[in-house]
């Protein structure tokens, strides 16, 4: 076990920077579309917001959250984090994370709705650690297809 874990140690930082770093490039996308998003809205501007937490989170019974989501114009949609290509870094196995998107963005329930578990194998669980990393930690990560998604969910509200 110590040989599998000092091993995956030496590959997971670089894993985990190349995620964070595609996070980034992919937030920086968002960012400059949603940007886009407002000039194309400059008159009568409806700014979007997608709020992102895991759908057993306790700030879904807040009541500052709640009056938001009673909103009309605002969704919130379940999907799971397995369809976006969340693995265990040491297994490869599907990590499920149910997680759930408020927004008023109406290609976010479009593009995220079809996204419910089909796995034909068991979830790993977030527990403990995996490569030396806290899976916690590790699955707070967007996966690049996770971020696609987001992209995606831009692209339909922009020509919605
Ligand atoms: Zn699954």
């Amino acid at each position: 076990m110590h040989n599998v874990l000092a091993a995956s140690n030496h590959v997971e930082p670089e894993e985990v920077g190349r995620r964070n770093k595609t996070k980034q490039i992919c937030c920086s996308r968002l960012h400059a579309r949603f940007q886009h998003v407002h000039r194309q809205q400059a008159v009568g501007a409806k700014p979007f917001f997608c709020f992102e937490h895991p759908a057993s989170a306790h700030s879904w019974k807040r009541a500052a959250v709640q009056e938001i989501m009673n909103h009309p114009d605002v969704t919130c949609t379940s999907f799971d984090q397995c369809r976006t290509g969340l693995t265990c870094p040491e297994t490869g196995r599907p990590i499920k994370k149910r997680t759930t998107l408020m927004s008023n963005a109406p290609g976010v329930p479009l593009q995220f709705r079809p996204l419910q578990c089909h796995c034909s194998v068991p979830h790993v669980r977030i527990q403990g650690s995996s490569c030396g990393v806290r899976l916690s930690t590790y699955c707070q990560i967007y996966t690049p297809e996770l971020c696609d998604h987001l992209a995606a969910a831009c692209e339909r509200t922009l020509h919605s």
